[in-house]
């Protein structure tokens, strides 16, 4: 067996090193890989491994090269060695310590945890502004200007707090894909936008004093959204407002023709039977934002309604783009054309873009988006709330 797992028990009692400031640390934990038979781990400097539930101390490892992990009945194999518990931590003892899932870079800790189905489920539990380090990069580009950047960032920062409150009775608070917002770990940390993330630590939008969701999407077409339309949420800074200034965006206009065959499959599929011919696909109802509601889908021997919402998942809403289009039918297929893409709600991230280049700030920017939203610093509304 490898002489990989040396036991230092020293090492147990000195400090967790993720405290900065004087301040009390927001961890967050996102999810970085969920339902995987397996996962391979490297780092180069020393890793404790704990018992994710009863803090005991399973080892300390100096290195890892390529190692793999699976779940098992009894517990998580960790290369060659078997641990007994279905739920481990592993933390670095430095910050340069180098951990590596599936060859993406992780800044904080890794929890590894086994699920019912014998699957892994991976968390990276890590400081809020360290994770938005690596958010900002999937979401807009390091080469936009600066005050974009930083209304992304106050944006994703929001967003990430409002689903760890929605969260806290879960396994984790967030996921690393486009459900929530992307997430890539240190992999992704650029200078501008860790830059952006540092200029504005700490701040958030809130209403009313309270932080809320912060929706954002590409490109609104033109209009952002009412949230109600989507969602369950009636707040004054989700209602949507005009946007004029995403029509340059390269997302502003889309097409995309899809076959009868392909539209038949599709939709029944997900229950809706189509019997001879597609006839007509018809925007029946449309919101003041231009979007559409409802469509009436007719065929040679029925006839019937979907909203666009549903239609626009069930045919990828990379492909149908936004729910605002036109249906123009040819002899084989449908062709759509729509604006924007996204659901539309909140902020319109090339809108941003283009009123960077024209000089707002960031400031200006959240509050043309989320309108009746105040920016402030996160602290000290936790410090308002403990002396209520
Ligand atoms: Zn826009």
């Amino acid at each position: 067996m490898k002489k990989i797992f040396v036991l230092l028990f020293s090492l147990l009692n000195s400090r967790p090193i993720f405290a900065y400031g004087g301040n009390t640390p927001v961890i967050l934990r996102v999810a970085i890989l969920t339902g995987a038979p397996s996962i391979e781990i490297s780092f180069r400097e020393l890793h404790r491994l704990k018992s994710l539930d009863s803090d005991e101390l399973l080892s300390v490892i100096p290195s890892l090269k390529k190692e793999k992990i699976f779940p098992l009945q009894e517990g998580i194999k960790i290369g060659e060695q078997i641990f007994k518990v279905p739920r481990i931590k592993i933390e670095p003892l430095n910050e340069e310590g180098g951990l590596l899932i599936n060859g993406r870079k992780y800044r904080g800790e890794i929890d590894i945890l086994r699920t019912k189905d014998l699957k892994l489920l991976v968390i990276n539990r890590l400081e809020l502004e360290e994770y938005l380090y690596g958010v900002l990069f999937h979401e807009v580009s390091p080469h936009w200007p600066i005050e974009a950047l930083k209304a992304q960032a106050i944006v994703s920062r929001t967003y990430a707090l409002y689903q760890r409150m929605m969260n806290k009775d879960k396994d984790y608070d967030l996921t690393s894909d486009f459900y929530t917002q992307i997430y890539g770990g240190r992999s992704s940390e650029r200078y501008r936008t860790t830059r952006a993330v540092k200029l504005t630590a700490g701040k958030v939008l809130t209403y009313k004093g309270e932080i809320f969701p912060t929706y954002f999407h590409a490109t609104c077409g033109g209009a952002t959204e009412d949230a109600r339309e989507l969602w369950d949420i009636d707040i004054g800074p989700l209602k949507g407002v005009k946007c004029d200034f995403c029509y340059q965006s390269p997302h502003y206009l889309w097409e995309r023709f899809i076959s009868f065959k392909e539209i038949k499959e599709k939709l029944s599929n997900y229950g809706y039977g189509i019997s001879g011919k597609v006839l007509g696909i018809i925007p029946k109802e449309r919101n003041l934002s231009g979007r559409i509601r409802k469509l009436t889908i007719i065929t040679e021997n029925n006839k019937f309604e979907i909203s666009a919402k549903e239609f626009r998942q069930i045919f990828d809403p990379q492909v149908i783009r936004s729910t605002n289009f036109e249906v123009e039918i040819e002899p084989e297929g449908a062709i759509f054309r729509g604006y924007g893409w996204g659901h539309g709600v909140g902020l319109c991230q090339w809108g941003a873009y283009f009123m960077a280049i024209k000089g707002y700030k960031a400031e200006e920017i959240l509050k043309f988006y989320y309108p009746g939203a105040e920016i402030e610093s996160y602290p000290s509304i936790m410090k308002q709330k403990r002396s209520e």
